[in-house]
Order: structure tokens, then sequence, then C-alpha cells
């Protein structure tokens, strides 16, 4: 499968779009389509200033709203792209997805479909939207590849591969995030603060004692003694791959841990019980409508323009234990000022954006050329975090045998 079409002009869509056109001998064609052309203009600009672009293959921006079904499959077909990477927001999953079943194209995206109208979806995540169109893939013999990010994404493909080859019956795995950069701002979040703060606000969802658990945000922390980054507080969030793990490996607990400062925690807590990250709108006394959450939006620092100063370190990954004692931690470690020198992004796009391109490689090939719809656990891991340590991600292990590359 060839030419690629990418959907969104955002963070994440920036690393991905500079990783294609490194790839573009194997990937074709690369197409970005997001609503303002100028922001895939911008990207394209930003590829040729990098010098990213190898070989021939052509680098083209598209105006689109990607929920109008119609309009994508237009495009697709109009671009001959065969491969489509959704990294545009969560609302426009189900729009793309369908698009992809109808014209035949390979489907693949970061994060599961939210609707716009609610504050929060509810497990079982993957359930409520792109589950439902598994049969639809099967039966149009469409590859779809769930939550192919880094979380989720890349953490899937390291529990699959700590339970076949390190550590078989799983009682826990855990998926730990934390972001030990900087931007240098008095507060800042590092993505668009109307999806990061929705994460937030709702209730934490958990698997364990084979069941969902409930927690409130903040209220189940831990320190977690890491590569790299050393001993960092981490908290009990919610997140997409709890769902898809939980199902694949219902014995286990799975449990989602980011990290946060009490600094970002104090900010969040203010504004929450102000009642400022609300989304529904308020009148002042001059009787002017507004959204509060939009306001605090307004005023804080657009995510894109923190990637110049970020400096420091992230360190994603998972844990697997089981009942006779075995454990193993699988991780990347990315640098903040090196994905900016090369991509023009900080770290966290960089880690999100990297693993489509390295599966959009994997169907090019036929290697991840499924013809189904799939989470990333359920694909052989192997030939993907080969990729990726040659695309910036390296993977590395850490268990009783101590610290080293995933495969020596
Ligand atoms: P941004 O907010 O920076 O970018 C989103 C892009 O989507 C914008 O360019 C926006 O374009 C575009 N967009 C929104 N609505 C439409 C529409 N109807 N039609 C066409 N384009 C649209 O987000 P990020 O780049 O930070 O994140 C992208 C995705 O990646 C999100 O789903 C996020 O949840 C996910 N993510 C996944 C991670 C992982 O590791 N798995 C980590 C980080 C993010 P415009 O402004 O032109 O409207």
């Amino acid at each position: 499968k060839r030419n690629v079409l990418i959907i969104g002009a955002g963070g994440v869509a920036q690393v991905t779009a500079h990783k294609c056109a490194q790839h573009a001998p194997a990937l074709g064609d690369i197409h970005i389509a997001s609503r303002t052309k100028a922001k895939c203009d911008e990207i394209i600009a930003s590829i040729h200033e990098k010098g990213s672009l190898k070989g021939g293959g052509a680098l083209s921006a598209h105006a689109l709203d990607a929920m109008d079904t119609p309009a994508v499959s237009a495009l697709i077909r109009e671009t001959g792209a065969q491969i489509v990477i959704n990294v545009g927001s969560p609302f426009v999953n189900m729009s793309v997805l369908a698009a992809c079943i109808e014209t035949g194209a390979a489907y693949m995206d970061t994060a599961i479909h939210e609707d716009p109208e609610k504050i929060c979806e509810t497990p079982p995540w993957y359930g409520n939207y792109e589950w439902q169109r598994r049969d639809a893939c099967a039966r149009a013999g469409v590859t779809a590849i769930l939550g192919i990010g880094f979380d989720p994404g890349v953490v899937n493909a390291y529990a699959k591969l700590a339970i076949a080859d390190h550590v078989p019956d799983p009682v826990s795995i855990d998926i730990v995030d934390i972001n030990a950069g900087s931007h240098g701002r008095w507060f800042a979040t590092n993505f668009d603060p109307e999806i990061n703060f929705r994460e937030f606000t709702g209730t934490v969802y958990s698997w364990q004692d084979g069941a969902w658990q409930t927690n409130k945000m903040f209220e189940v922390g831990k320190v977690w003694d890491l590569p790299v980054v050393g001993e960092q507080k981490a908290y009990m969030t919610g997140h997409d791959e709890v769902h898809s793990l939980a199902t694949h490996y219902p014995n286990a607990d799975v449990r989602f841990w980011m990290g946060f400062g009490d600094h970002y925690i104090n900010v969040f807590t203010v504004l929450k019980n102000l009642g400022l990250l609300s989304e529904q709108p308020v009148k002042t006394a001059e009787g002017l409508e507004v959204v509060p959450l939009k306001v605090v939006k307004a005023v804080l620092p657009d995510p894109a323009s923190l990637a110049p100063d970020y400096e420091g370190k992230t360190c994603i990954g998972t844990q697997v234990r089981n009942a006779a004692g075995a454990e193993v931690f699988i991780y990347n470690v990315a640098d903040h000022r090196e994905a900016f020198a090369e991509v023009g992004s900080q770290g966290i796009s960089y880690t999100a954006g990297v693993p489509p391109v390295a599966a959009a490689l994997l169907i090019a090939d036929g290697t991840w050329d499924t013809g189904t719809m799939v989470n990333v656990e359920e694909l052989d891991p192997k030939p993907f975090l080969r990729l990726l340590d040659g695309m910036g991600l390296p993977t590395r292990l850490r268990d009783e045998r101590g610290d080293r590359a995933w495969d020596e």
C-alpha cells in the first residue's frame, strides 16, 4: 500500500508528516488535510526547511472538514491514498473510519473517539464507537489499527512483548507516563487545553480484581523510581489502553499512571473549583455570555509555542508482573530538545507522532496489513519496535538482569 493521507495539522500531525517525509521512498506521496489549510502549508514549509523530504514524492496540503465522510472519501480517492493516519481531534475518528471502510484505505488513529457533547467518555471506551465497526472492517477487508500513538500505542506493544517473552500470565500491567521536561512557563498544557483538561475532570477508571473500579482524579498517587528521570510521582488516570488491554488480558489488573507536579495540580484544582474549566456558558454582569473553559484556553500559552524552550526528558513505559514474581519494565526515554531539532516539535508530540509512521511502513510492506480492525497488542510487536529503534524512539528493558536494549 502507498500514498499517505494525514488528517489534522496540529502538534502530532507535524511530527507524523516529517517522519512520513523522511520515509517517502517507501510511503509514496504525502497529503496533509485539516480544516485550516494554512496549518498544513506551514507543516510542509517546515518539512522543506528541515530537509526532511527524502526521494521524489509529492507533498500536498488540503482543506478538509473531517466530520464530513463524503468529503473524506472524495479526498482519499482524489489523492489515491491507501493509508490514512488520523491525528486530528478525537471528534473525527468515526467519520474518517467510515470513509476508509467505504474506500478500502487503511485507517489509523492515536486516541479513542469522543463525542464533543460529552464531558468524558466512560468505559468500555473502544466498545462505545470503534469496535462497533469491527465487522464492517472485516467485511470490507479494511486494515484499521486503533490507538497507535505512544500511549495508547507503543505501550500496548510493550505489554504484548513483556507477556510473550518475559512475564507470562500477568497479574498486573501498569502504564507509566512521565514528562520530566520543563517548558519554562508559569503554567501551560502540553496539548489543546480543552482536550487536556477533559481528560482529568472526569472519573478515573481502572481495571482491577476483574472489574472496572472508579476513583477521583489525583486520589491515587504512587512514586515510581524510573530509569533516567528518577523518582517521580504519578497519579492513576483513565486512559484508552486500559480498556483494550483489560479485554485482552482480563485476569491482570490494568492501570494507567500519569506524572503531575504539585504546581500543575494546584492550578488545575483552583481552576476546577472556581468553575473555570466548565464548558457551560455563564453571563457576566455586562450581559456578555462566555464559556469559562474557552476563556482559560484563550489566556494560556498556545501549546505549539512551548516547543522551542522545552527541555528535559520523557519516560513512558509498561511494567508487567506475574504471580511467580517475574517483573519487567519496557520503556522509552525521549528528549524534548532533540525532538525540536529534528522536527520542530516538543517531545510529547514526537512520541505520539512517530509510531503511526512506523505502522504505516508495516502496512505498506504487508507485515501489519491485517485487513481487519485491531488494537496494537493484537499485532506482532517486534517488527514495530525494531523500526522505532531506528526512528528516534528506541525501546529499553529493565528487569532482574539489569537495564538494556529490549532485544539484547
Ligand atoms: P491539536 O489540537 O494540536 O491538532 C488537532 C488538529 O485536528 C488541528 O490541526 C485541527 O485542525 C484538526 N481538526 C479538528 N477538527 C477537524 C475537522 N473537523 N476536520 C479536519 N481537521 C480537524 O492536537 P494534537 O496534534 O496534540 O493531537 C492529535 C491527536 O493525537 C488527538 O486525538 C490526541 O488525543 C492524540 N494524541 C495521542 C497521543 C498518544 O500517545 N496516543 C498523545 C498525544 C495526542 P484545524 O485547527 O485546522 O481545525
